[in-house]
């Protein structure tokens, strides 16, 4: 252990990850605090890191309120509705009304924005979204990052939070390794901003084999965002809540462009209008829910799945309409390029040109998140004068535990951010850090040097396993005494794909299956124990596997205790086919307990804040 050298930093403000949330709290941390010390620590690098690396083509949440295109209130009311009820209307409220303000400030920043030749405002791909020219998105938001942080470490890892000794459930920082260096480094901090982003590789990909690593949510996404969270024993919401995306096949290709301004539409195999054959049967599961428009995203999945079960794939995108529009072929290439080239290379590969063959679709494996059409994630405090009391604690986008804070893909019950919201949420929860730095909430923090050594040899614990297990290797990477962190993850995979509600069975599970599924999952957590590392990239893998791992018990917990079909699309409990208003029309909120990793689970209401006097159903 002693080859490990321990780094120690004291800071203010610490951001875990600096992706579009991280950056957007380490920028507002320094405007409120000026004198205060800032850091942000990156799993990779803040130029090419997160869910935005390759680059965006569109800003997916823009209200444009200085031309009334869209209200706050509006924006709640799109959210609750393609959620299906299940919605912190204050959250989203509050990211929806400070947007507009971050993407001013990309503007300003050099984000080459496409206008509006006749109205010269931002040129609108759909309702929310607006049109970039996104490949240097990140480095640009990386900048600002860069400009405010006292410092900035990349490829550090953060594997667990330190808590605070002097006052029970206060946190004090957190810990990790470099995976270059290979050192240990020991964050004492008065406020943490976790914003490591979402969790992908949790179920068993489409892509396997040569394909691995090709998944629509970015590969890099391990759930840290989730799990630093959950091993410290903060609340989590709506982690059932997983997202199945229909995307173009193979390259997981974006779709917003293609329908939205290049008015694609889809088909069957036989050329038919497959979402009007599945509209009484989805009536039958969600009732008046399948009338509302636009229709939610997962009933849409649900047609899709449902037609393609019944025999009427592949579906397909009719492109060679729109590409005979020289405009709208470009931009169709031109979306592909600014994010995911990919796509591009797989049409390629298998002779497809849009113009004169409708290229294929398909629907995912489930990811997890809490920015993008989905509200996975950690149950915060809302802000002050929106928020009931229910939800809220003191200050803005903080967990259950005092001095940690969340954005981006770590806040739940807030879909819809996507790149520009979880911007807004960094900079809102670095603001409430700070408050909470001033109003002295994080005065006689005691981080003893026994809790991070603790963590040392824990963290290392891999290395130590491997160096001793290698020698009884009985062929290639096969021995009795440790597993890989590839082993692992295949085997998390599995057990989330067969029993969880992944592709296997059609997203199909039950009761019966997530108690099978819950009983392996703690065996699995068992023998990573023993998960080894040949180096410091393995051990990046083996502590994204236990990450991971966490996530996915969290993720099956809240699945089994929601005893409904919520978001038919998304996942079918065969138990409960159908929405529950009457019981179920509320958030899930967990906790594990750190000391004995058991999960306890409660509803929480739903309040419609927005349209109050609408239909107002709590259980
Ligand atoms: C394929 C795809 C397409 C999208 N398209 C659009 C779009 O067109 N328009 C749009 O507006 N939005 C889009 N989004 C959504 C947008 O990218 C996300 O909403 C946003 O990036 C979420 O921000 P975040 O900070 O929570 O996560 P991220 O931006 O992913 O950042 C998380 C960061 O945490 C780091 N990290 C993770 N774990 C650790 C750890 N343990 N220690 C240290 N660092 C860690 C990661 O390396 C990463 O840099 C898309 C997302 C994807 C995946």
């Amino acid at each position: 252990m002693a080859k490990h050298k321990t780094h120690y930093e004291d800071c203010d403000i610490l951001v875990v990850g600096g992706g579009m949330a991280g950056t957007g709290a380490t920028f507002e941390a320094r405007h409120w605090g000026r004198d205060m010390k800032i850091i942000c620590v990156e799993k990779a690098n803040i130029d090419r890191s997160g869910a935005v690396a390759q680059g965006l083509y569109a800003i997916n949440c823009y209200m444009g309120m200085q031309w009334d295109e869209n209200q706050p209130e509006d924006h709640v009311r799109y959210a609750r509705n393609d959620l299906m009820g299940m919605v912190r209307e204050d959250l989203g409220y509050d990211m929806a009304r400070h947007v507009d303000s971050t993407v001013h400030m990309f503007d300003e920043w050099g984000l080459p924005m496409m206008k509006n030749e006749e109205t010269g405002r931002y040129l609108r791909e759909g309702k929310w979204q607006i049109m970039i020219h996104g490949e240097s998105y990140k480095p640009i938001v990386a900048e600002a990052a860069k400009k405010s942080a006292d410092k900035i470490y990349n490829r550090i890892m953060i594997t667990h939070l330190l808590m605070d000794e002097s006052q029970e459930n206060r946190v004090g920082g957190a810990v990790g390794f470099n995976m270059r260096t290979g050192d240990f480094h020991v964050f004492r901090a008065k406020t943490v901003i976790v914003a490591a982003g979402g969790a992908s590789h949790i179920f068993k990909p489409r892509a396997v084999g040569e394909g691995m690593g090709r998944t629509w949510y970015a590969p890099w996404s391990n759930g840290s965002a989730y799990a630093l969270p959950i091993a410290a024993g903060a609340k989590m919401t709506q982690m059932e809540n997983r997202i199945v995306l229909c995307r173009f096949k193979d390259g997981y290709g974006p779709v917003g462009a293609y329908f939205l301004h290049l008015k694609t539409y889809t088909q069957n195999a036989n050329g038919e209008n497959y979402e009007k054959k599945w509209y009484d049967q989805t009536k039958e599961l969600v009732g008046e829910y399948i009338d509302h428009h636009p229709t939610p995203t997962c009933l849409r999945n649900h047609a899709f799945i449902q037609e393609t079960m019944a025999g009427g794939g592949p579906i397909h995108m009719v492109t060679t309409e729109a590409f005979q529009d020289p405009h709208l072929e470009t931009v169709g290439w031109e979306n592909f390029l600014g994010m995911t080239v990919g796509q591009a290379v797989v049409w390629a590969s298998q002779n497809i040109d849009p113009k004169y063959t409708n290229p294929e679709l398909t629907t995912s494996e489930p990811y997890v998140m809490g920015s993008h059409a989905t509200c996975s994630g950690a149950w915060v405090s809302g802000p002050e004068d929106l928020s009931p009391p229910e939800y809220f604690w003191g200050y803005n986008r903080m967990l259950t535990i005092d001095g940690l804070f969340g954005a981006g893909d770590t806040v739940g019950g807030s879909a819809h951010k996507f790149s520009s919201g979880s911007f807004t949420e960094g900079r809102l929860a670095a603001k409430a850090a700070v408050k909470y730095i001033e109003d002295k909430k994080a005065e006689g923090l005691k981080v003893s040097d026994k809790q991070c050594e603790d963590f040392k040899t824990k963290v290392y614990k891999p290395l130590e396993t491997y160096t001793v297990a290698q020698n009884e290797i009985t062929g290639g990477t096969v021995s009795p005494s440790y597993i890989s962190p590839i082993q692992g993850l295949q085997r998390l995979q599995r057990i989330m794909d067969e029993y969880v509600g992944g592709i296997a069975t059609n997203y199909m599970t039950n009761a019966n299956m997530l108690k099978r599924g819950l009983e392996l999952l703690a065996w699995l957590e068992e023998d990573l124990e023993n998960v080894g590392a040949e180096d410091y990239h393995q051990l990046m893998r083996a502590w994204e596997l236990k990450h991971r791992a966490l996530t996915s018990q969290c993720v099956t917990e809240h699945t089994m205790f929601r005893e409904e079909t919520r978001w038919p699309g998304y996942y079918y409990r065969g138990d409960h086919m159908k929405l529950d208003d009457d019981n179920w029309h509320c958030l899930t909120v967990s906790r594990r307990d750190p000391k004995n990793g058991k999960f306890s689970m409660e509803k929480v209401p739903v309040y419609h804040i927005v349209d109050e006097n609408e239909k107002k159903k709590v259980s």
